[in-house]
């Protein structure tokens, strides 16, 4: 892990200024030297992990009331940290005990925590509402997705949204910023604001929320780029030093990632900034790189199609004419399923001795879950008893079987 460069003791002398407007490099038209914020007032503070780490100290900037990471990450509001520092200083964790005795005496310590980074969310489906002004990008970043990953959107309404609490809310507010990760806890925001409307942007903040980090924020960022820590503007370096990746690196180091911060993010003097070892091009707004789509499907591997399985569900008999309703519960309804039901005594050469009907009902008090019950109906044909089973086969599945 890289050496932390902050200065602890010139952060808490910024901790009260307020937060410095975006800078933007040399009168140039918006890139990453927009993009991304910062400001004076840094903070210290906690990050919880799930996959690689409890708890883990960053170094985060407070803009406009959020607590902004690396640029564009929001951590939180000023008092969800409150109430995330009460609740880390309140655990015994050796690993969070250790972490607090090390913080300096007077140094703000803010607690950040990413209490839903666990909750990827469920089937892949983001429920979202959207400012007009945005509704054009959005539509083209959902449509992205689409095309290249598992990864769907719903509209959230009056009318579903009982049925996804947890959401997204586009907006434009000060900058582009979004959370790591389902928070869990309602409304997150996506702010897309001045500069920020493109396509590429709204990718990038959606991968933001889907789980994913910045690119050169991976463990393995050292041997692939230089930082360039003198051509960082002053107090920015912090943007740069911190390596938080909730889980494995996935794939190689992708130079061409859209989380990748580009050469220039946090330049003070319109120099690189970070200089890829190889010369490769880096900080591409245009669309998910393969290896982004690789780390999607690698964070929601539930929407993976499968192998396809089969099975018997069960054996019946049916006397002379009967028709009769089985019904099996608890089946996932992203599932592609087909049914068979064949006679096993006696079989016969001749007209079809039984005949099947598949009804589905959703499963009511599990309607998150999205479970259905299938109904199957046999009808016997004949006028003698006959012995069957009804037969599944699982051909794979797929989020937007819903
Ligand atoms: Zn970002």
């Amino acid at each position: 892990m890289a050496g932390r460069k902050d200065e602890p003791g010139e952060a808490l002398d910024a901790g009260t200024m307020a937060a410095a407007p975006p800078q933007a490099g040399d009168g140039d038209s918006c890139d990453e030297t927009c993009w991304f914020r910062s400001s004076d007032d840094v903070r210290q503070g906690f990050i919880r992990g799930i996959e690689k780490f409890p708890v883990r100290p960053v170094t985060y900037n407070q803009i406009e009331g959020m607590a902004i990471f690396e640029g564009d990450i929001a951590l939180g509001t000023e008092a969800e940290m409150n109430d995330v520092v009460a609740s880390v200083q309140g655990e015994t964790a050796d690993t969070v005990r250790g972490l607090a005795i090390a913080a300096s005496p007077g140094e703000i310590v803010h607690g950040v925590g990413i209490p839903g980074l666990r909750y990827r969310w469920p089937n892949g489906l983001i429920p979202y509402t959207v400012v007009q002004p945005l509704q054009n990008v959005v539509n083209q970043a959902i449509a992205h997705f689409a095309a290249n990953t598992r990864i769907r959107f719903v509209l959230r309404t009056a009318a579903n949204q009982a049925q996804y609490p947890n959401y997204v809310s586009f907006e434009q507010q000060s900058g582009c910023w979004s959370y790591v990760g389902m928070q869990g806890n309602g409304k997150q925001v996506i702010s897309l604001g001045a500069g920020c409307e493109t396509l590429g942007i709204a990718v990038h903040e959606i991968c933001h929320a889907l789980g994913l980090w910045h690119e050169q924020s991976r463990e393995d960022r050292d041997t692939n780029v230089q930082i360039v820590w003198a051509n960082i503007q002053a107090g920015r370096e912090h943007n740069f030093n911190q390596h938080i990746v909730d889980g494995d690196d996935i794939g190689g180091y992708d130079f061409g990632s859209i989380m990748h911060y580009g050469r220039r993010a946090f330049s003070k003097n319109n120099q690189d900034t970070i200089t890829p070892n190889g010369g490769q091009a880096i900080g591409q707004r245009n669309g998910l790189s393969a290896g982004d789509i690789a780390a999607i499907r690698a964070m929601y591997p539930q929407l993976e199609p499968t192998q396809s399985w089969r099975g018997t569900q069960f054996s019946g008999n049916l006397a002379g004419n009967q028709t009769q309703t089985w019904f099996t519960h608890s089946w996932p309804s992203h599932w592609f399923v087909v049914w068979t039901a064949v006679p096993t005594a006696p079989v016969v050469d001749g007209p079809a001795q039984i005949e099947l009907t598949v009804r589905m009902s959703r499963q009511a008090d599990r309607a998150n879950a999205r479970l259905v019950k299938y109904h199957l109906t046999v009808r016997n044909l004949t006028a003698s008893p006959v012995s069957f089973q009804a037969r599944y086969e699982v051909l794979g599945w797929h989020p937007s079987y819903l």
